[in-house]
């Protein structure tokens, strides 16, 4: 029988001998394919509703399992082993241990969108890639990716000013990043800025390094904005449980 979805079973688990002979017939090779059962004894019962509480995961519960945005993905045609469909299913199931196997390439997405217009639940699958990427983050299992980084510089300076300077943001993302801040692409597109922007342009933009550009009575805004992300954090916090395994982590360090 052919095995569906073989790329799915962990090389571990396949065991094929390459020399074995039952009652006289020869079953060597690929008709000697055993698949080594799957032990699962590590669940996360709420990992769905993790999952469902950070911005684009809301509507994973919908997912009835057809494929499509696999069968559709970017990334899946270049890499078959990043599979939505899977990770969905095994989040929905609760496998957080075999979710974790997946973590150096979650993040992969492109956020191209090709599986949300295909999928017939509306699940909005890379919603959910990037709800996936963002809990491997916030439970310490992946460190911040780039793209995290480069959120958290922007709306640092929308929330604080209500405008970004480019300047700055570059410079912080190289900070924090550890990158070097004169990477060549960088001095190509400064010396083409310089030849073709005109001269008002080019001083706005100089100014800009040195006076912070600012909305005015932007004051109620960022209140706003502080309050609501203080509630959305709490609200993670709660479901992710972040303080509970801080606890934990505590007095394990405690008890040695
Ligand atoms: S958004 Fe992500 S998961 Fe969806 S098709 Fe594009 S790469 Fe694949
Ligand atoms: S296309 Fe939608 S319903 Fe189908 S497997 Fe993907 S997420 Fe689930």
């Amino acid at each position: 029988m052919p095995i569906h979805e073989k790329s799915l079973i962990r090389p571990e688990n396949l065991h094929v001998q390459e020399k074995i002979e039952v009652d006289g017939i020869d079953v060597s090779g690929h008709w000697s394919t055993f698949i080594e059962s799957r032990v699962v004894t590590d669940y996360n019962e709420q990992l769905e509703e993790e999952i469902a509480s950070l911005p684009g995961g809301e509507f994973i519960h919908r997912c009835w399992q057809c494929g499509s945005c696999t069968n559709s993905c970017t990334v899946n045609a270049i890499n078959a082993d990043f599979n939505p469909r899977y990770w969905i299913y095994l989040i929905r199931t609760g496998m957080e241990e075999e979710l974790l196997r997946d973590k150096e390439i979650i993040w992969q997405c492109v956020s191209c969108n090709k599986c949300t217009y295909a999928c017939p639940r509306d699940v909005v699958p890379e919603g959910v890639m990037k709800a996936t990427s963002h809990w491997l983050e916030l439970k310490g299992h992946t460190p911040k990716s780039n793209s995290m980084i480069f959120d958290e510089i922007f709306s640092e300076q929308v929330i604080a000013n209500g405008k970004i300077e480019d300047g700055r943001t570059v410079r912080r993302f190289f900070a924090r990043t550890g990158q070097a801040m004169m990477q060549p692409w960088m001095v190509e597109m400064i010396k083409s800025m310089m030849r073709n922007l005109p001269i008002g342009m080019l001083t706005r933009l100089g100014l800009a390094n040195f006076i912070t550009p600012r909305t005015s009575d932007w004051s109620g805004a960022r209140d706003a904005m502080n309050e609501y992300i203080a509630e959305r954090e709490a609200h993670h916090r709660k479901a992710l449980r972040l303080d509970d395994l801080v606890q934990m982590a505590e007095s394990e360090v405690g008890s040695r």
